[in-house]
Order: structure tokens, then sequence, then C-alpha cells
């Protein structure tokens, strides 16, 4: 993508309105745009993170044996009175009225809705388990939407939705989204800690919340500091096996971590002092078990294998993929800006024609540039007539993993300068050895 081409209407001046650094420098960097108070706009640079990140919760989703669908965001009233939700949820809920007056709702969750699918399909054992997930938008009238994305009223959400003959079952598909959820996040170049967590208006008693430690978090978070180097599974995990996945989750269960709503001073105080985490965490995920809380009421039987009809074991397990855009910036920015991890990188490359129509810089630029896209290397060209120092300021902002400077003096040495932008390291090389690098 040539930057003269883009849309990136980045800002010189820091928002007043933005209280943390993710929100501020996605507001300088281009990235999004408020519309109405947590309701937010997805500019082309800010799009291409989200889709990243969506990409990512999607193979770890696929891997684990989840299936994808998509419901709409518009949900009819009737299906929350047979759950009894539809009084309950109160205030948050975005209630609607069609032309021909009937109530409707703008999702802030589906759980009724997949329950309604299930049950017109499923009545065997044989066709379980089954996790079916979707990626889609949420509303929901937040009392106090701010930071930016990080508490939206319109927020995107990846939730799935577990169905199991037993709670046996259903235990085993729990475990499968926690192993998967380990690694989404760490692919993300984060370290989530799974949290006791209290199971909130969705209910259910086996939950844990997916927290990344950062001081700007609104939650308030306690647990071993050992969990901070637990080893993440790898990609060849088995998520067919029972003891398995489940010796994995004993493994990251076998430390104490909870939010405030669950903490136990006792057992915290009980923990060597040099090993106590006591911090401010990020929310990034929640997954629940909630047994029969909706296929009791909305009616979802399966016949067992003794031909008995009985409610089908349900959880319900959500990531916040924009939510996750935020909070990774929050993990990994400096004073210049942010700087993103390779995997969520709106662009991997980024080059800089350090004297915009001089015929050797151009000529250089263009060569590496249109290498760079037949092999497939996601690059941005700076090629805007600007002063160097404004190139630079721009880059570090926008936080491309590796910058390829390219200068009159270096080039009449036949060399280009890589810069990696998540330690400021610097090396001189050539033109063909830079895309080398970068196809590694
Ligand atoms: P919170 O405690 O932060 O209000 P929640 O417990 O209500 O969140 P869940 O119902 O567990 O949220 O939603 C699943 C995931 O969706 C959360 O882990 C989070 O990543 C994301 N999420 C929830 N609310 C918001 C929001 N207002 N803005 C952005 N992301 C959100
Ligand atoms: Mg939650």
């Amino acid at each position: 993508m040539r930057l003269s081409r883009f849309f990136l209407p980045s800002l010189r001046e820091t928002p007043k309105e933005a209280e943390i650094a993710s929100h501020r420098l996605m507001l300088r960097a281009g990235m999004m745009r408020q519309e109405a108070s947590g309701i937010y706009a997805f500019l082309p640079l800010g799009l291409r993170v989200l889709q990243k990140i969506c990409a990512i919760v999607r193979e770890e989703q696929d891997r684990s044996g989840a299936i994808e669908l998509l419901m709409p965001t518009i949900q009819s009233a009737d299906l929350w009175r047979e759950s009894g939700r539809y009084e309950a949820y109160g205030k948050e809920m975005l209630r609607i009225k069609d032309r021909h007056e009937r109530d409707m709702l703008y999702g802030p969750t589906n759980e009724e809705m997949i329950t309604a699918i299930f049950r017109s399909y499923v009545r065997s054992y044989k066709d379980l388990p089954l996790n079916l997930y979707h990626i889609q938008w949420k509303f929901r009238d937040e009392v106090r939407p701010r930071f930016g994305l990080m508490r939206g009223r319109e927020f995107l959400m990846k939730d799935a939705y577990s169905f199991d003959v037993d709670f046996a079952g259903a235990k085993h598909a729990y475990n499968r989204m926690f192993v998967a959820y380990l690694r989404t996040f760490a692919r993300m170049g984060l370290r989530s800690i799974p949290m006791v967590a209290e199971s909130g208006p969705i209910g259910g008693n086996l939950s844990h919340e997916f927290i990344i430690l950062a001081d700007t978090g609104e939650s308030e978070v306690f647990c071993h500091s050992d969990f901070l180097d637990f080893e993440v599974p790898g990609p060849d995990v088995d998520f067919g096996s029972v003891a398995g996945l489940q010796s994995i989750v004993d493994k990251w269960t076998s430390l104490y971590a909870a939010t405030s709503e669950k903490h136990e001073a006792a057992a915290f105080a009980k923990l060597a002092v040099d090993k106590r985490v006591s911090a401010r965490g990020i929310e990034v995920g929640h997954i629940f078990y909630f047994g029969t809380k909706y296929s009791e009421p909305m009616k979802a039987l399966v016949a067992g294998p003794d031909g008995v009809e009985r409610p089908v074991h349900m959880g319900s397990y959500g990531i916040g993929p924009s939510r996750l855009v935020a909070a990774i910036i929050e993990a990994s920015h400096d004073e210049a800006g942010i700087k993103w991890p390779e995997a969520v990188a709106p662009f991997k490359a980024m080059i800089l024609n350090l004297k915009q129509g001089a015929s050797d810089t151009n000529a250089a630029c263009e060569g590496l540039y249109a290498e760079l896209g037949a092999k497939g290397v996601d690059t941005l060209y700076h090629d805007l007539d600007e002063r160097p120092g404004s190139k630079f300021a721009t880059a570090d902002l926008i936080g491309i993993p590796w910058q390829i400077l390219v200068g009159p003096r270096g080039l009449a040495e036949g060399k280009v300068e890589m810069k990696r932008r998540s330690d400021g390291l610097r090396e001189l090389m050539s033109p063909a050895d830079a895309v080398r690098r970068l196809c590694l």
C-alpha cells in the first residue's frame, strides 16, 4: 500500500478526551473515530489490526473443534422472555420496536438464540459434542463507556457455545476453550492468566476470566507470579485428548489467581511474599459452564444412550477482539507510539523514502516495494513529500514492526537501514538482504 493512496488521518496533537495510552494512540494513529459515546468507526489502519486479531481467534477456535456460524445482531424479545432474561437484563440492553410494535433488541450476547437454533435441529447425543461460535457486534449500554475500545457500547465479540450430553462432556468442552484461549492470546504477544471469576448475569459456576496485566486495567487482580513464566501449549496440542487437556488446565489452575470479586485474602497471604502479584488487569476473555440454565426453560433436550431426553449441558465462551486491539497497545507501546507484535500488525514492513523525488531513492523504494509485494509481505510505502523527521514520527506512531529507511547516503554504498520498532535495533544491509530478512 502506498501511503499516498491510503487513508491514514493521523493527528499531531494528543486528543484531550483520551485518558489512557491505547485510546490516545489509536486516535493519533488514525485507527478509529468516535461516532457517539462508546461507538466507534474503524478506520482502515484499525480495521487491518482488528481483522488480524479475528483471524487468530478463528484459527484457534477452529483448531479446538468449534464451528463458525453467524447470528444476527437484532433479536426478538420473545426469545429472551423464554429464558426469563428479558426483564432481568436491565438497562444495559438496547430495546427497540419494529414498525409492527414488536419488541426487539440489539443482542448483548446470544445464549438464547443459539439455544433456539440448537433445539430446532439436534435431538440426540449422537450429534454431540457441538461447539458453535460467531464473531459479531454486540451492544451493551454500559453505564460508563470509556477508554475507547476498551469499554465500548458497541463492540465486537467472539462468542462460542458448547453443547454436551452430560457434565463430563461439558467439562472437556470447557477445557478445549481454556486451552484455545491460552494459545489465542499468546499468539498476539499477550501473556494471559486464567483467573477464577464471578459468572455475572450469564450465570453458572465454573468460570474463568482471562486477564492481561496492565496498569490501566479496570479489574483488580491477584495471582501467583509463576504464571508469568508458564509455557503455553503448542499448536500440536491434542484437543481430542480428555486427560491431556485436563492436565494442562490443572496446571494452569494449580496456583492462586483471582479477580477482586473472588479474591480470598487469607489464601493469597499464604503465598511467599515475592510470589504475590497484586495488580490491575484487562479482561480479554471469559469462559463459563452454566449447565442447563437455558436448556431447561427453553426445552433444548437431547436423548441419551438410554433414550431418555434431558436438557443439554451448555457453556459460553467470549473474547473481545475490539477490546484486544486496545489491550495489545497497552501492553506494547512507548512515548513515540505503538509497537505492534508482528502477528497483528496492520503491515509487516514500512518503507520510508528519506528523499522523495530523488531518482536513486525513488528507484530503490519502488524496487523494494515491488519485490516485497511479489513475495506477499504486507508493506506500507511512505511515498509522501515530507521531511525525514516527520516520516520517522509517523512510522514510530503507527508501530509497523519493520522500518526500511532508504536515504541517499546509504544508497551510495548500496545499503538501506532496517529498524526494528520493538527495540529500536538498526542495521545497514543491502536491499536484497532486507527483503530476505522480511521473508524469514
Ligand atoms: P466486563 O466485566 O469487562 O464488563 P463482561 O464480563 O460483561 O465484561 P462478558 O460477557 O464476559 O463481559 O464478555 C466477553 C468478552 O467481551 C469480555 O471478556 C471482553 O473481552 C469483551 N467485552 C465485554 N464487554 C465489553 C465492552 N463493553 N467493550 C469491549 N469489549 C467488551
Ligand atoms: Mg466477563
